[in-house]
């Protein structure tokens, strides 16, 4: 049995295996290469107070003020004054970050921080972090690493109560090997579901193609809570470009001076808040929705073309290249920019040492809930929240035993009582019938349930959802376990309860934006499904 099973290997998955590994044997799981996740595409950087200039009261204040009323003060306090020496960590594991001179970190501004207190290597923050992480845990005799695993739901004991899923116990997974289609079994001692966000719901997104909140699906099949689904974090800047997918262009080039301006070159942040282009993302989100639609144009612009190409090749010189390659020349072209989504703030409902409502499932980075973020997550605080999260799911396990007697558990994963008529193999004609239900829900979801929404079209996202789900229950049961199946019929569940919270929140808050109830309500509650 394993001691430690961590369903994920981007920054929240490899930095608790280095954790857990001082304290027992664990396993790493990827659904796909170990690489492949959101964690490495993160540009901008990671947020933490280092100097003088700056202090903890402040970071805490930016992130509550960014959380509109719904982060949990603790969990807030407790990730901005840890969060110095969890930068301390990654250097010890390797991480370089980007100086001034020798020992003068060079810090960046994002969207709602009061200071420069971004750490950052260059605009490939993640890919380095994410790199050096790797290396450690690969040389690490007490983890091991397994690729091509996909995780289709958790194992459970049978006494399943739908009322209290407090009673519910995790004894780890059912996964498919993605290339063999076998289906493999693993018991473990603790699960851990670090398995980041679920972007890919949407027509438009900065996220990795596996972001199908597979952990969010799992988690709610097995009766474990969510919370707060509705708030999902729209990038305001994604470059525009038809044969650009995914690119992100990072706030920093906002905060290194990059104007925002549309097709007349005009400056449209000065009439939206004081803060301008480095307003809280959903403000900036919101206000290019609203300068699209106004001026019936496809895109709007990022002008930084007043800083010297030398500069913005160093500064940048991953954005620099991805929009060359496009024929874009960022220090002569404005930068063409449309909002994705980017960032699910909701997710696994966790407290702050990352406990899900069922016993020993824990749930660590994107793909939890713990009220760091509450209605809108400050800019850079993701990153840190993958490794404050995952050092108090260490700290926790770490001072427990855990005497769990799996001999006499009956096992059960969700699936078992239902879906019984599997007839034969998907073929490559029907897998297309798979891709057309997954673009008709991230159409939907762009269309209906994206950064302004309207009672009427959560109402009609919902009842589509519907037909489009008894449609892939048919697809499920009728063939042999497939991947894409798998991911298909987790991203409308996802789809699903992201319409059910959001139908259930009837204000405005944070990222939620609603024209039928455009103000917040005086008391911020989460939304548990
Ligand atoms: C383009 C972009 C730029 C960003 N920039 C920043 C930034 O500058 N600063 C910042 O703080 N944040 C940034 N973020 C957000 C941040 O990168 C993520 O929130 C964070 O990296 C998530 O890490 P994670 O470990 O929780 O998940 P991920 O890094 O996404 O890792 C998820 C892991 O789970 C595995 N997995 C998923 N489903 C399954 C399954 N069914 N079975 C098995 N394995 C599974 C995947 O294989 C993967 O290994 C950015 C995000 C994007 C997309």
């Amino acid at each position: 049995m394993i001691q430690f099973l961590v369903i994920g290997s981007g920054v929240s998955g490899l930095s608790l295996a280095l954790k857990l590994a001082s304290i027992g044997k664990v396993v790493v799981i990827a659904k796909t290469q170990l690489s492949d996740a959101n964690s490495p595409l993160a540009q901008g950087g990671i947020a933490s107070v280092t100097h003088g200039g700056d202090s903890f009261d402040k970071h805490i204040q930016d992130t509550l003020v960014a959380g509109s009323g719904l982060c949990n003060k603790e969990v807030v306090v407790d990730a901005v004054e840890q969060a110095p020496s969890r930068i301390k960590d990654l250097v010890q594991w390797g991480v370089n970050f980007d100086t001034c001179n020798l020992d003068t970190l060079s810090l960046t501004k994002e969207g709602g921080h009061s200071k420069r207190r971004i750490l950052h290597v260059a605009d490939k923050t993640g890919l380095h972090i994410h790199s050096q992480l790797l290396a450690r845990v690969l040389e690490h005799s007490n983890i091991e690493l397994k690729e091509n695993l996909f995780a289709m739901d958790l194992l459970t004991s049978l006494e399943t109560n739908p009322f209290d899923p407090s009673d519910v116990q995790c004894f780890g997974a059912k996964f498919l090997h993605s290339q063999t289609q076998q289906q493999i079994t693993l018991l473990a001692q603790h699960t851990i579901l670090a398995t980041g966000g679920s972007g890919k719901t949407y027509l438009y997104t900065s996220n990795w193609s596996g972001a199908t909140g597979d952990g969010l699906a799992m988690a709610h099949r097995s009766g474990a809570k969510l919370a707060n689904l509705e708030f999902t974090q729209f990038h305001p800047t994604c470059l525009y470009h038809p044969h650009a997918r995914n690119f992100l262009i990072s706030e920093a080039i906002r905060g290194e001076g990059g104007i925002l301006i549309n097709s007349k070159g005009q400056a449209f942040m000065k009439n939206e808040h004081p803060l301008e282009g480095l307003a809280p993302r959903d403000i900036v989100a919101r206000a290019i929705d609203k300068e699209m639609k106004r001026s019936g144009q496809d895109n709007v612009f990022i002008d930084i073309r007043h800083k010297s190409k030398s500069y913005l090749q160093e500064r940048f010189p991953q954005i620099f290249m991805k929009c060359l390659e496009h024929g874009i020349d960022i220090s002569k072209d404005p930068i063409p920019v449309v909002p994705a989504a980017h960032y699910q703030c909701g997710g696994v409902l966790t407290d702050k040492f990352g406990r899900t409502s069922i016993q020993q499932l824990f749930a660590v980075g994107e793909t939890a809930c713990n009220g760091l973020h509450g209605a809108n997550r400050l800019a850079s605080n993701s990153l840190l929240d993958c490794l404050t999260s995952s050092h108090n799911v260490y700290k926790h396990i770490g001072s427990k035993s855990n005497n769990m007697d799996i001999s006499k558990a009956k096992l059960h994963t969700p699936n078992n009582e239902k879906h019984e008529t599997i007839t034969s193999e998907i073929n490559d004609d029907e897998l297309i019938l798979v891709t057309h239900l997954w673009e008709e829900i991230r159409r939907l979801m762009w269309n209906y349930v994206g950064i302004v929404r309207s009672t009427q079209r959560l109402r009609l996202a919902q009842s589509r959802i519907q037909n489009i789900q008894n449609e892939i229950d048919q697809l499920y049961s009728h063939f042999h376990k497939h991947k894409n199946i798998e991911e298909l019929r987790n991203i409308a569940l996802v789809a699903e309860l992201t319409i059910k919270a959001a139908l259930k929140r009837k204000e405005s808050r944070g990222i939620h934006f609603h024209m039928d109830y455009p103000e917040k309500n005086k008391t911020a509650i989460n939304t548990v499904l």
